[in-house]
């Protein structure tokens, strides 16, 4: 996956000849519908269908509809319809007034499937689900289908009988009359109706039979007088029984369904099938885990929907279906962070580094941008005294080649504050770490020598004085395979184990825990925010590793 992908749409290309003079809707406004089916939470490969559908109506100054693809009455869950309305507009999309539900048409869908019967063009069918199978035939054999002549009077009293609640489940379907003999098998007398005694979330037990998706969609969309009916390439091959109920039902409208790939993204998977399960399993820490491909967990792990939009923006939208490595995602958060984040000093692993030239209970104060590259954001105080915090990593006894931060002897400067020369440290028996010693050139003040010495090291550092305790959340793929699903493989044997890593004693500027941000770039190390469910909770300051700074997309190319 390159950043020079192409951002010609052939979506685009398509509406623009539509809606062209002589085109098949010259002069109609475009309009759009997302239909997520309510029986689990959005993640990134919706995001990207939400782009193309919203964002091809704004292209064409069109309106989208909100729609609740509720016709399979299994799993589906009002938190769920919630949850959905909120992520979208987090992306900053918009539905107006336009907030459907499938299940609404189910009264019109039936008066559809009457008009096909009385046209010759459906008949009920009492074959069980196994002869089904067996007479499917091949691409040499034709179906069979014994019921296909009955009488329509015949098919359109049981047909009425299988609404009424006269038949058990699975006992009789209404099939279309199609083509037993086609190359395609979604159209040899697909089956449009089955019975099946759910409770809907909406209809509750008003009705027992129920509409497949393949007819019912294009009604959907023919209702709410959808032009371009947007989805994803595995309906190319249904495209030919949406053309055939839409052009065999009387409808208000003719949409045109077209297909674009399905966003996969490495080392996750995509599937809200495969997601739940993650769930129920507690492999994660719910939908909303900060490592899940689900849009509240990117946002909980720090994504910005802008971020996101300019993500699925520049994948494009293709007819080949292909895997964008991870890492390109982490880019465009990093990109749009880089610019938004404020910046803050926080130390993952501290040690205490005394300034033993510094006057006890002395201190003073530094004003720092909060960020460099966006002076409208002013600047703050911080504080400096005789103890700070720093990270172990930052200090060595003796020097690898190339290190240039604390050991004996050695010059660094703590970043904004002071010059100071390291003059040792003290171990505890077992050899850990317990302080380092410096001293300070107060002729220093700001990090600049008078002299022009050049100092090699400049790191980060949090006041002990004014510090507050923080627990950082570290993450990594969740899946340690970068397609965990792809043929036979079971996704759930790829898990790593290391995924999530909680660092507890992490020191930060204690006025962290009055400000108004929420996304910060800790220097040196990365981009974090704060986890509010979290911070709520346990009472603590808690941050979620959002990106590192360093660009691995870049790297790798
Ligand atoms: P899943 O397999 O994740 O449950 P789905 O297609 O069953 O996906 P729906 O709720 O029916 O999920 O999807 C709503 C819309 O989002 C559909 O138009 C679908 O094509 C689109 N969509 C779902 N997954 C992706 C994806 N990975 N990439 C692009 N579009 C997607
Ligand atoms: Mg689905």
């Amino acid at each position: 996956m390159s950043e020079e992908i192409t951002n010609a749409n052939f979506i685009h290309d398509f509406i623009d000849e539509d809606i062209a003079p002589g085109g098949d809707y010259a002069g109609m406004t475009v309009h759009t519908r997302f239909p997520p089916e309510p029986n689990g939470y959005l993640h990134i490969g919706h995001a990207k269908a939400i782009c193309i559908d919203f964002g091809t109506a704004e292209k064409y100054g069109g309106i989208c509809n909100l729609r609740m693809d509720d016709t399979n009455p299994t799993k589906e869950d009002v938190e769920y319809v919630d949850a959905i309305m909120e992520d979208i507009r987090w992306l900053g999309f918009d539905w107006g007034d336009r907030f459907f539900f499938a299940s609404q048409y189910f009264e019109k869908m039936y008066e559809c499937a009457v008009e096909l019967i009385e046209k010759g063009l459906a008949y009920v069918c009492e074959l069980t689900p196994e002869q089904m199978r067996e007479f499917r035939g091949d691409l040499t054999t034709p179906a069979k289908s014994p019921f296909r002549d009955r009488p329509k009077e015949e098919s359109l009293d049981l047909f009425r009988r299988m609404r009424a609640g006269e038949f058990e489940d699975g006992k009789m379907t209404l099939r279309a009359r199609i083509d037993l003999t086609s190359g395609n098998f979604n159209m040899r007398d697909p089956v449009i109706y089955r019975i099946n005694r759910i409770t809907h979330h909406r209809t509750g037990n008003e009705w027992c039979i129920y509409p497949m998706y393949d007819f019912a969609h294009p009604i959907e969309d023919a209702i709410e007088g959808i032009t371009h009916s947007l989805c994803t390439l595995e309906f190319e091959a249904h495209r030919p029984l949406y053309d055939w109920v839409r052009d065999n039902v009387t409808l208000p409208a003719k949409p045109r369904q077209i297909e674009f790939s399905r966003l996969g993204i490495t080392n996750t998977v995509m599937s809200k099938r495969k997601l739940r399960k993650l769930v129920e399993d507690g492999i994660v820490d719910g939908w909303d885990d900060p490592r899940m491909p689900t849009l509240c967990g990117l946002r909980r792990r720090g994504y910005t929907p802008l971020s996101i939009r300019n993500f699925c923006e520049r994948i494009g939208v293709s007819k080949t279906n292909s895997t964008v490595d991870y890492a390109f995602l982490e880019h465009c958060l990093r990109e749009d962070l880089n610019e938004s984040a404020q910046r803050t000093m926080v130390v993952l692993d501290p040690v205490k580094l005394v300034i033993t030239n510094y006057p006890e209970g002395k201190s003073e104060t530094f004003e720092i941008e909060n960020n460099p590259n966006r002076p409208e954001d002013g600047k703050r105080t911080i504080t400096f005294s005789r103890e700070c915090w720093i990270e172990k990593t930052d200090y060595m006894d003796e020097p690898v080649k190339g290190y240039f931060r604390m050991f004996p002897g050695n010059e660094v400067r703590l970043k904004t504050a002071y010059i100071v020369k390291c003059t040792g440290c003290k171990r505890d028996e077992n050899g850990e770490l317990i302080e380092v010693y410096a001293e300070y050139d107060p002729e220093t003040r700001g990090g600049d020598t008078p002299d022009g010495r050049r100092i090699k090291g400049t790191i980060h550092w949090v006041d002990a004085e004014n510090s507050v305790d923080a627990e950082v959340r570290m993450y990594e793929n969740l899946f340690t395979d970068p397609e965990p699903d792809t043929g036979d493989k079971d996704f759930l044997e790829y898990i790593n184990p290391d995924s999530l890593k909680i660092l507890t004693d992490c020191k930060a500027e204690k006025g962290l825990t009055q400000s108004a941000q929420t996304h910060f770039q800790f220097m040196r190390i990365g981009y974090f925010c704060i986890d509010k469910k979290a911070s709520e909770s346990s009472g603590r300051l808690v941050f979620n590793k959002s990106v590192s700074l360093k660009d691995g997309f870049k790297k790798k190319k």
